[in-house]
């Protein structure tokens, strides 16, 4: 059985205890015994396409490596499955013939945190919770309202005031939760969830719960397994609070202890340059970490004082990863490539491209190297976003590939006028 162990002092608690951090404050993860884990390419090859749950879910597929309990407990959409795409549109704007892109945001509400929530909601029944909270920018509490609906529980969101991207409100207010705006942003919010999940009989499931990472490790796990196992050279994903590009260094290191790949891939985190603390912390030589007041259209990585930055540290160093940093008009181009090529994404995720096409410039990423790009939320998240810019109305930014909409009289001549053949 697995346990909890703290990331710093090494001091360990049953996962059957309801706590979020050690004794002396740290972050906790979840050790699995690996020695005691018996799973093989081909067992995870066998429960490909089966429509029995769990396994039908592309996070439980892998079961053993992320909670192995009895599966009564285990609440599952299912989640995960998410296509990989080419387009050579994409590969085109970013000067590299090799990107594949994950696509996240076709989980069942619209973002990876599905991965991470469907382990948390299934540790939360574990330990017989009730209620449970969380703070977010948006997509958690989709994620969790959702989920708590399904498992009966109640659910509480805590989002920054007027600051959240419209789909996501939608989807926390239409699953039920009890919506509690807050006056501050989303790093104050998240000191009071913590508050109040101390003080409260309220489970917390934000990232700091380490079993919503055990879940989203398999983000890592599918991806490399729908290459046949491939290990590409790269993967690149954006980078907020920092429990995502955690979790998939998490798993990458599960893997390579049970054999199951070889090689190490490098792991790339992109932050929005007005939201970049860790970035800061990684051209500074790793010197002091220090949180920042966030900045950035792409609200779901507008985080300034991220919780995992310790865990993402190790994952960096023991990766050989890098860190980057992109611009508003970098996001919001790199979006309307996204989008244009049919796939669609909302701007957090295309921080991943613009990240991907930066550091194929540097030389970074080479010409000849394969990387897997994870674009973490769906495009109908924000579509305040998308309309704005093709009406050319983000302030400040410019509307490189606008496609505004056009209005005409309902005659022939008109439509001639303006679609031209
Ligand atoms: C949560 C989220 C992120 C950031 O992930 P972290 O684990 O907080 O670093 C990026 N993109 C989207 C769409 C998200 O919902």
């Amino acid at each position: 059985m697995a346990f909890l162990k703290c990331i710093k002092c090494g001091a360990t608690y049953p996962i059957e205890e309801v706590r979020y951090r050690c004794d002396c404050g740290e972050l906790l993860e979840v050790v699995q015994e690996l020695e005691s884990i018996s799973v093989s390419k081909e067992l995870f090859d066998s429960r490909l396409g089966t429509l029995s749950p769990p396994y039908n879910s592309g996070v439980w597929r892998y079961k053993e490596l992320i909670l192995d309990i009895d599966n009564k407990y285990i609440l599952s959409r299912p989640e995960g499955n998410t296509p990989v795409y080419y387009s050579p549109k994409i590969c085109a704007y970013v000067g590299h013939p090799n990107i594949r892109l994950k696509h996240e945001g076709e989980n069942p509400t619209g973002s990876f945190k599905d991965r991470g929530m469907t382990s948390g909601i299934t540790a939360a029944r574990f330990v017989g919770a009730e209620v449970v909270a969380c703070a977010s920018t948006g997509n958690t509490s989709a994620s969790m309202a959702a989920y708590a609906a399904m498992a009966g529980m109640r659910a509480v969101v805590f989002i920054p005031e007027g600051k959240i991207a419209f789909g996501k409100l939608a989807q926390a207010i239409a699953y039920g939760a009890r919506v509690v705006e807050i006056e501050g942003d989303f790093d104050d919010a998240m000191a009071l969830v913590q508050e109040v999940t101390n003080q409260m009989n309220i489970y917390l499931l934000n990232s700091i719960n380490p079993f919503r990472i055990e879940g989203q490790k398999a983000i890592g796990i599918e991806a490399i397994q729908q290459s046949g196992w491939e290990v590409p050279d790269w993967f690149v994903l954006p980078g907020g609070n920092l429990g995502n590009s955690s979790a998939l260094g998490k798993a990458l290191y599960e893997l390579r202890e049970l054999g199951i790949i070889e090689k190490i891939p490098r792991i790339a985190v992109i932050q929005a340059e007005g939201a970049n603390p860790f970035y800061r912390y990684f051209t500074g030589g790793y010197t002091k970490f220090q949180p920042v007041k966030a900045e950035t259209l792409a609200t779901a990585i507008k985080i300034g004082n991220p919780v995992s930055w310790k865990k993402l540290e190790k994952v960096i160093k023991w990766t050989r990863g890098t860190v980057e940093e992109v611009t508003e008009q970098e996001i919001v181009d790199a979006k309307a490539i996204v989008d244009s090529s049919g796939i669609g994404a909302e701007p957090a995720s295309c921080a991943t491209v613009a990240g991907i096409k930066k550091l194929v410039e540097k030389g970074v990423i080479k010409g000849d190297e394969s990387v897997i790009g994870i674009l973490t939320g769906n495009l109908l998240k924000d579509p305040d976003i998308v309309i704005n810019y093709h009406k050319e109305a983000l302030q400040g930014l410019r509307s490189t590939y606008a496609n505004k909409p056009v209005k005409i009289k309902p005659t022939i001549e008109e439509v001639k006028r303006v679609v031209k053949l």
